[in-house]
């Protein structure tokens, strides 16, 4: 039988927006050692601003924009929808449009084909560019022609830093795993204090990540918005979803939801459990 103390704690989690799916996962937050955060969204607020745009080869700022707004204009990325926001209304049709994820868009307008994306997909396409920023940078390509880059900005949220430190207090690892580049990884993640992180990875190299820490760690927690992120929930040993952005197919596969999408509630959770178990022993 499930001692009664388990369901007060999942009540106690309820009551701070945190649902616990069942009380196995009590136990199973009790004896995890190391916590995996996506970035994007998940310990950055994920609503960028555009801050600023340099342009190549003859391009005009007012030209690079609109080309990148009009190829993000069917796009749901937060970086898609700043840039569609800076730009304003956005009028022009495009005849097609592909999502890459972990990459960016590729998109068609009147015979003109418009890249907007990050390194890695600029160099799949074989355009040359460059760019050495701490921050996070978009290309944009035009006809294979490179025409610049926006830069884009995240801040991280209020209490990621905090969530953190008390992660850490309570003796497990805290690592990071996102898709944007080294660079911004690198920033984010000394401003945060995080223990490593894992940077430049397609949505199934985050599977991969945590395959390789569950050889090492008993216990793999993962904490994503579920944005591309659903299978590395599914995936992790506690699958913890942020459940007011996240999407629906994330909140159903996780084990845990934080209702509010806030990273300490992660490790008020934790004490929570750690409590929780004091007392059944
Ligand atoms: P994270 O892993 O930090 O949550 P994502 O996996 O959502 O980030 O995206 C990884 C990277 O892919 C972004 O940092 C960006 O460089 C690029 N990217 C993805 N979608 C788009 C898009 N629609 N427009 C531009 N860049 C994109
Ligand atoms: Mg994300």
């Amino acid at each position: 039988s499930i001692p009664l103390s388990y369901f007060a704690s999942i009540g106690k989690a309820a009551r701070i927006g945190v649902l616990v799916k069942g009380s196995n996962y009590v136990d199973r937050l009790t004896s995890t050692r190391i916590f995996a955060f996506d970035k994007t969204g998940t310990l950055t607020k994920g609503s960028f601003k555009v801050v600023g745009i340099v342009t190549k080869n003859g391009f005009k700022e007012e030209e690079v924009l609109k080309l990148a707004a009009i190829a993000e204009k069917n796009s749901n990325h937060p970086i898609a929808k700043s840039i569609v926001e800076a730009y304003g209304e956005v009028r022009a049709e495009v005849k097609s449009h592909k999502e890459i994820p972990g990459r960016g868009v590729v998109a068609e307008l009147d015979g003109t084909k418009i890249a907007v994306g990050n390194d890695a997909m600029m160099h799949e396409l074989n355009v040359e560019h460059e760019c050495f920023r701490d921050e996070t940078v978009v290309h944009v390509a035009v006809n294979g022609k490179y025409a610049g880059y926006i830069i884009v900005s995240d801040e991280p949220k209020e209490d990621a830093k905090k969530a953190i430190e008390e992660l850490k207090k309570s003796g497990c690892k805290v690592v990071m795993v996102t898709g944007d580049s080294k660079r911004v990884a690198e920033r984010i993640a000394k401003e945060l204090g995080v223990d490593d992180f894992y940077a430049e990875l397609m949505p199934w190299q985050k599977v991969e990540v945590i395959e390789e820490l569950k050889k090492k760690y008993d216990s793999v927690a993962f904490v994503g918005d579920g944005i591309n992120d659903a299978p590395v929930i599914a995936r992790a040993d506690v699958g913890i979803a942020m459940g007011a952005m996240g999407s629906d197919a994330a909140i159903e596969i996780a084990d845990v939801v934080v209702m509010d999408d806030k990273p300490s509630k992660v490790s008020e959770s934790l004490k929570l459990s750690k409590r929780t178990q004091r007392i059944v022993w």
